[in-house]
């Protein structure tokens, strides 16, 4: 079969909830993928973030094959040899006391606002525990997170909506406190809102968040599924201001690329909530997904990919900049929301128009783009694929009616 047929069986035989760039993956190493027709692409998607150790990496790789012949599935009703390492070593990362390990990010998600939850009904004594959550979050698919997104397309349809949250501004500290009464019992934030274009809070906003969450005595939950392990040049977004939340959400790159990992972490006096048989996950935490989380702890402790990350992003940054045709450039890290002058061109043509020059990038609302290639990407390819950018942007340029 070739591209078109791919696509075409693709599209008859499944749901049309994804829009995706016209290529075929068939194969990928490090930071470089294949299509069908043995075209190569350099992606600078990374399964948003999931991938940020590069495909196929050998460590990682390595791990998962050695426990794919030992052990691969017990359920939690047994415990397995791999999971007490994974815990320890996921606490040791986190600084926090202990995880609760599940597979996607909105099911971490979910964990979190069970746990915190119940942390307000049994330590805080609040009968209808409320969260104050973000304009323009992205906290994942499921019936209660989208009943919180502010996206209609996210959101419309699925009514009725899970009640018992309350929407504010990002960004904006005072909106926290005006809102927290005495049902609050936790706010939930992406320390870099990723889906709504690579969003950074304003500087100080972080540990304002933290400051006001410990003096009313809530939990701050930090949604880090996309903007940790690695991605901003430090372990966690948070650590780029210092701030400890009381609850980590973890997801994506926790799977190594591999398979879905995710978890929650947070000290016992929060997670210590959760009793036998009140939540749990067929899948969460099996030996395959600790090994392979395992492999991914272990890299991350060393620090050379979040070292990766800082260095390569500020090379990144000051070339995006640059650009011609470039209206604002945010992130951290080895990531970059870039809004393009929307009279040249919407993200979408300016990521088909990459596509055909071998970079595979995603838009995101209207005419930003994001990059977030893997951390493995070498600093040639990377000013490669910026030069790719700048050629793409060149030719919009060209056809503008404008000049
Ligand atoms: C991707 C993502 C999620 C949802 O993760 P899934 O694995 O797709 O369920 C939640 N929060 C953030 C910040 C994300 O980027």
């Amino acid at each position: 079969m070739n591209t078109r047929d791919f696509i075409e069986l693709a599209e008859s035989r499944s749901a049309h909830n994804y829009h995706p760039l016209p290529v075929v993956i068939a194969s990928a190493e490090g930071a470089w993928v294949v299509d069908v027709e043995g075209k190569r692409y350099l992606d600078c998607l990374a399964g948003y973030s999931s991938l940020n150790f590069g495909h196929g990496n050998p460590e990682i790789l390595a791990a998962a094959r050695a426990q794919l012949d030992r052990l691969t599935l017990t359920s939690r009703a047994f415990y397995h040899d791999q999971f007490a390492a994974f815990a320890d070593g996921l606490t040791d990362l986190c600084g926090k006391d202990m995880i609760l390990p599940m597979n996607t990010g909105a099911e971490a998600v979910e964990t979190a606002i069970k746990v915190a939850r119940k942390w307000g009904h049994e330590v805080k004594g609040i009968r209808e525990p409320n969260i104050i959550v973000m304009e323009d979050n992205f906290h994942g698919r499921t019936t209660t997170i989208v009943s919180f997104s502010t996206d209609p397309d996210a959101r419309d349809g699925y009514g009725p909506y899970t009640p018992g949250f309350t929407i504010v501004k990002y960004g904006s500290a005072e909106a926290i406190r005006e809102a927290i009464d005495e049902n609050t019992v936790a706010v939930l934030i992406e320390p870099v809102q990723g889906e709504a274009g690579v969003l950074l809070p304003p500087d100080g906003y972080l540990p304002q968040v933290r400051e006001i969450c410990t003096s009313a005595g809530i939990l701050m939950i930090a949604d880090e599924i996309q903007s940790g392990l690695g991605r901003t040049g430090m372990t966690f977004a948070c650590d780029h201001e210092g701030v400890i939340p009381d609850m980590y959400v973890l997801g994506k790159a926790l799977g190594g690329g591999i398979v879905p990992v995710s978890a929650v972490a947070a000290n016992a006096d929060v997670l210590g909530v959760i009793k036998p048989g009140q939540h749990g996950s067929t899948f969460g935490g099996n030996p395959l997904a600790c090994a392979v989380g395992n492999a991914v702890i272990a890299i991350l402790k060393r620090g050379e990919f979040q070292a990766r990350a800082r260095e390569l992003g500020a090379t990144l940054h000051d070339r995006l900049r640059a650009l011609p045709g470039v209206v604002a450039v945010r992130g951290r890290g080895l990531w970059a929301g870039i809004d393009i002058d929307p009279s040249l061109a919407s993200g979408r043509q300016v990521c088909e128009s990459l596509m055909t020059k071998g970079v595979l990038a995603k838009d995101t609302h209207g005419s930003t783009i994001r990059l977030a290639p893997p951390l493995v990407i070498t600093a040639e390819d990377l000013s490669w694929a910026i030069d790719q950018l700048a050629a793409v942007l060149g030719e919009f340029q060209a056809r503008s009616p404008k000049l």
